[in-house]
């Protein structure tokens, strides 16, 4: 599409004057984010884990649609949303009540143990670095030491720098932000994926930005959030019938995205009564990444309903 090029995320346009920033394994992002051209100033929908991968959306941002006005949107409260605010400045940043009050209460101490913890990360590194020199690999263990080691040294860079912008104004339901060429829907249905989730729809042109309600290929984390109603949310959401979903994790895609999401959740409810079995991974979910989710995700589940 463009010679734009970034360590951190792959851009990719989903519409007119609409991003995706897809994050890359070795980079510092983790987790997906993207703007949107409102015609008069950016609408930017989540910072990423570091500052240094913000750095670079906030510069793909300004050079693709000349603005230099952002408002920025935390579609909750997990670090791979958020840390890098810091990075748009004055900018408002945007947030459900319920995100601004985790954001305040989870990060700073968060923040202030990973800075303490530098010594450390740096034998991590070492020692990471070392294990690479081994001939002794696989090429998947080679590769997956790598991503691991790129991405403690990107901590490594992050980490002193790093700082806490908390959201600046709330939103409690909907709120539908209208620009000069673009509007787009802020909105919320309480606990899904995380204690509260704020998803963002690109009116007029069937784009949604599902923050983690939506996972591609990837196991989504249950754990800190409210299934049942995660089903209900990905049932209202799949109605709206978006051609594009932005997710948290994984790639671009549509509305079937939000039905197999919806079914993801819905088989671990089946399987999460079959106390004795083995929990193998459904044959469907058996290619996605971060598979060691799905076994917590099904104790979660386990331990909401014995609750
Ligand atoms: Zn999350």
């Amino acid at each position: 599409m463009t010679a734009w090029t970034s360590n951190h995320f792959t851009l990719e346009a989903v519409g007119k004057g609409i991003y995706a920033a897809l994050a890359r394994e070795d980079g510092a992002a983790m987790g997906n984010g993207g703007f949107v051209d409102l015609g008069d100033r950016i609408i930017v929908f989540d910072t990423f884990n570091a500052p240094q991968a913000a750095q670079d959306l906030k510069e793909a941002a300004i050079h693709f649609t000349g603005h230099t006005e952002f408002i920025v949107v935390n579609s909750h409260w997990h670090g791979d949303h958020i840390r890098g605010n810091q990075v748009f400045e004055a900018a408002p940043v945007l947030s459900t009540p319920v995100t601004k009050e985790w954001i305040e209460r989870e990060h700073p101490g968060r923040i202030r143990k990973q800075q303490s913890m530098l010594p450390q990360l740096d034998e991590d590194i070492l020692e990471l670095a070392r294990k690479l020199e081994q001939d002794t690999l696989s090429d998947a263990e080679r590769a997956a030491l790598r991503n691991q080691l790129s991405f403690l040294k990107e901590m490594r860079i992050a980490l002193p720098e790093l700082r806490l912008v908390s959201p600046t104004d709330v939103i409690e339901d909907e709120r539908i932000i209208e620009g000069t060429d673009r509007r787009v829907r802020l909105f919320s249905c309480g606990s899904g994926h995380s204690s509260s989730d704020l998803a963002m729809e690109v009116l007029d042109e069937g784009v949604l930005f599902a923050g983690d309600l939506v996972s591609i290929d990837n196991h989504p984390m249950l754990d800190g959030g409210d299934p049942q109603n995660w089903v209900k949310i990905l049932n209202c959401l799949e109605a709206d019938n978006y051609s594009q979903v932005i997710p948290g994790h994984g790639p671009v895609g549509d509305s079937r995205s939000i039905a197999v999401m919806r079914r993801y959740i819905e088989d671990l409810f089946k399987q999460a009564e079959h106390v004795d079995e083995l929990d193998e991974i459904p044959q469907s979910y058996q290619s996605w990444k971060a598979d060691f989710l799905y076994k917590s995700n099904l104790n979660y589940i386990r331990t909401r309903t014995t609750l």
